[in-house]
């Protein structure tokens, strides 16, 4: 599933089997989860994109050949993160999230929205035994980036959490096993998203721009909205840390300093490291995390983004390949 312009349906499209050259393996994909960057991506909303691109960056599959790392039928996962040069003031501290000339699958890198992908070996992980292709797939960019929003909330106890899609039904698993307590905001009205939420053990879900029934040590924002930033700051003790988890959100309207003031802290989380995958694909399965659901055919990928745009899905889309 080809993307040729922005704001225009992906096309089925057959395209030349990629190949992999030195330090590449080619995987045969399985599963491939959509991502709320995906939609940035087709919408246009982030800007340069290679084209034409095959999107998708949460990818499970099988090695077919290639490279020197893995054997030919090892199931691996591949992320968002899809090479970093190694070289530059950020990769050598330990921050390759933030490299200077990073590229990304599904961006940069032809992506997972296809039958077979050519990866770098070093920025793919073995999946743990414990989940299947379908299952492990929202994992690998929800489950990695919002465990990495999580971290920056610090040992918070009362977890506000903004938007309730993909990062939040994963991630609020993973808070309750760490002994805390989660506070779910959604859309005012979203009955259906404020019911997943408690389903899933947030001891109170309601209106994103209304309080929560008490104060809370730290938040997280998931969803795309700027007027959530201020909600949740307004929302947060004195000295908590605010994290906006996506990539791409709606201007941040003006606010009183006061609502930063009190040493609270608004910070964004970029990307992922390979640390990040690794730390928490040996947790995900302990929890353990289980991820929901709704399969999609490949062929159906721009239903699949339609669905994810209206917010009309419950946990992830993944298409099966
Ligand atoms: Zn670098
Ligand atoms: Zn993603």
């Amino acid at each position: 599933m080809v993307l040729e312009r922005a704001r225009e349906p992906l096309r089925l499209t057959d395209v030349p089997r990629p190949e992999p050259g030195p330090g590449q393996v080619a995987i045969d994909v399985r599963a491939c989860a959509v991502c709320r960057t995906d939609l940035h991506i087709v919408d246009g909303e982030l800007t340069e994109p290679k084209l034409p691109l095959v999107p998708g960056h949460q990818i499970a599959g099988e090695v077919a050949g290639g490279g020197e790392r893995f054997e030919a039928g090892r199931r691996v996962g591949v992320p968002w993160l899809g090479w970093t040069d190694g070289t530059c003031r950020y990769c050598t501290s330990g921050r390759e999230n933030l490299c200077d000339t990073a590229r990304f699958t599904g961006y940069d890198i032809d992506g997972g929205y296809a039958e077979h992908v050519v990866v770098d070996e070093r920025f793919c992980f073995p999946l743990p035994d414990e989940y299947d292709d379908i299952q492990v797939a929202p994992l690998l960019c929800a489950g990695l980036i919002g465990y990495r929003t999580l971290r920056f909330a610090g040992d918070a106890e009362r977890l506000g959490i903004y938007g309730f899609g993909a990062a939040a039904s994963i991630i609020t698993q993973v808070a309750l096993h760490q002994g805390r307590r989660v506070f779910a905001f959604t859309r005012a009205g979203d009955d259906a998203a404020q019911a997943f939420a408690r389903e899933l053990g947030a001891e109170w879900a309601g209106d994103s721009l209304g309080p929560p029934p008490e104060e809370l040590d730290g938040a997280l924002v998931f969803a795309p909205v700027g007027e959530l930033v201020p909600a949740a700051l307004r929302a947060v003790a004195e000295g908590a840390t605010v994290v906006c988890g996506g990539i791409h959100m709606s201007d941040i309207p003006a606010m009183p300093y006061e609502l930063l003031w009190g040493e609270r802290v608004l910070r964004s989380v970029a990307n992922l490291t390979r640390a990040d995958a690794e730390e928490f694909l040996e947790l995900a399965p302990r929890v353990p995390v289980r991820t929901e659901v709704e399969t999609f055919p490949l062929e159906q990928a721009n239903e699949a983004l339609d669905r994810l745009r209206s917010g009309n899905l419950r946990g992830s889309a993944v298409l099966l390949l």
